[in-house]
């Protein structure tokens, strides 16, 4: 493996077996199918009245989902996986294990609608949420009340690529004994890095990032190691009713056989642009974490398995003009939000997925109209370098 010679953590082997194997065992099925079939009816036949053998209406509890729950959790070293129509209807169902009058802490740097839902939505519930600066795990300490019960964060941040020590913050969590920690694992998938192995009690994924990687699902992902997360988190996947249909469980169970595979060539890309953008002259700065510039390289070595193919860098002049030539002059990158797809996507953070974060905080952060957001696909290395080469000797004078 490529990231280990790097220096990463050593990763597990079994990881891709687990992922095509896992819940699919062609057993479960009375015909033995070897790709588990999809069940589309939301209702099944009982016995007698309130006697069913496994399942009794879909929101509860459908075969297809079942089987990319248990898959997906053994990719995360969990014991539990739960799956929702969306990353932010998973998000929103862990804020419902909270009452009003709780407290959480979360980031400053943080994805734009998980920003917004805290920001808009929750603290609209009797909810206070404290946003912090989370690289130094002493601000999430500090901000810890009585009635903090949820602390939420994300590795690498979205777009700054900035790292949090999950296991630094994982330590203060449990310290305080009253709260949980949810990381949000979407920028790495499981492949690259696993919260739960370092202390946190929940992942989170937009799974219509990496782990389907082919940019036909939108769908979350809940795993835990917790019986009492799970029982409570299951009672509130069916009692709100966020859940995703059985044709999209059915792509991402197919997605998964995959992810191993695709996570090594996101890696091989996104390390090769980053480098070749590092010196490049029409670039200020380039973030990504496998970067030895990048300040938090050390800790990202630790604590992952790797690097996905996420950067964000400045282009020259830092103004919205010069970013929107560079868009116009692409060729091969499409404009386009999301990320983790096959194909290779840019954005403009300031105006598109972090448009919701108030300007003060972007500026704070550094999320300028020069800031570009890169997700490298899975397309031939030297294409990606060439198509990023020409679009920016084209609007950048050299
Ligand atoms: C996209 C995304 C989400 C939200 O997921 P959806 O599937 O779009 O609802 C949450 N966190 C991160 C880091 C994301 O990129």
């Amino acid at each position: 493996m490529a990231a280990e010679k790097l220096g990463y953590r050593k990763n597990d082997a079994s990881f891709a077996t687990r992922a095509i194997h896992e819940g699919n065992e062609p057993e479960q099925w009375k015909h033995m199918a070897v790709v588990p079939p999809i069940s589309m009816s939301t209702t099944f036949k009982q016995d007698g009245p309130a006697d069913f053998k496994m399942y009794e209406y879909g929101r509860s509890g459908n075969p297809t989902r079942d089987c990319l729950e248990r898959c997906l959790a053994s990719t995360e070293n969990a014991k539990y996986g739960l799956v929702f129509a969306s990353g932010l209807a998973a998000t929103t169902t862990i804020v419902h294990l909270l009452s009003s009058g709780d407290h959480i802490i979360s980031m400053d740097d943080l994805y734009g609608g998980t920003n917004r839902y805290f920001r808009r939505v929750v603290s609209r519930q009797g909810i206070e949420v404290d946003f912090v600066d989370a690289t130094d795990p002493k601000q999430i300490e500090a901000t810890l009340k009585p009635n903090t019960k949820l602390v939420w964060i994300e590795t690498p941040t979205n777009p700054t690529m900035k790292i949090v020590d999950i296991e630094a913050v994982a330590a203060i969590v449990k310290k305080h004994g009253k709260s949980f920690l949810v990381v949000d694992n979407t920028f790495m998938s499981p492949y690259f890095q696993r919260p739960l192995d370092l202390g946190a009690d929940i992942t989170m994924s937009s799974v219509t990032k990496y782990i389907n990687g082919h940019t036909d699902v939108i769908m979350g992902a809940i795993c835990t190691n917790r019986d009492d997360l799970n029982e409570n988190l299951r009672f509130l996947q069916n009692a709100i009713g966020p859940v995703p249909s059985p044709f999209d469980c059915f792509l991402v169970n197919r997605s998964l056989k995959t992810l191993a595979l695709r996570m090594e060539q996101h890696m091989k890309n996104g390390l090769a642009v980053a480098k070749f953008l590092e010196g490049h002259p029409c670039v200020e700065k380039v973030m990504h974490p496998g970067l030895p510039s990048h300040p938090q390289h050390e800790l990202s070595k630790k604590q992952t398995f790797g690097s996905s193919g996420m950067l964000s860098f400045y282009i020259k002049g830092n103004n919205l003009e010069t970013s929107k030539k560079f868009f116009q002059k692409l060729k091969m990158f499409t404009l386009a939000e999301s990320l983790g797809g096959y194909e290779s996507l840019c954005e403009l953070p300031s105006v598109m997925t972090h448009a919701s974060v108030p300007k003060e905080i972007r500026d704070q952060l550094g999320i300028t109209d020069g800031l570009i957001r890169v997700s490298c696909g899975l397309e031939g290395t030297q294409d990606l370098i060439d198509d990023l080469d020409q679009a920016l000797k084209a609007v950048v004078p050299h």
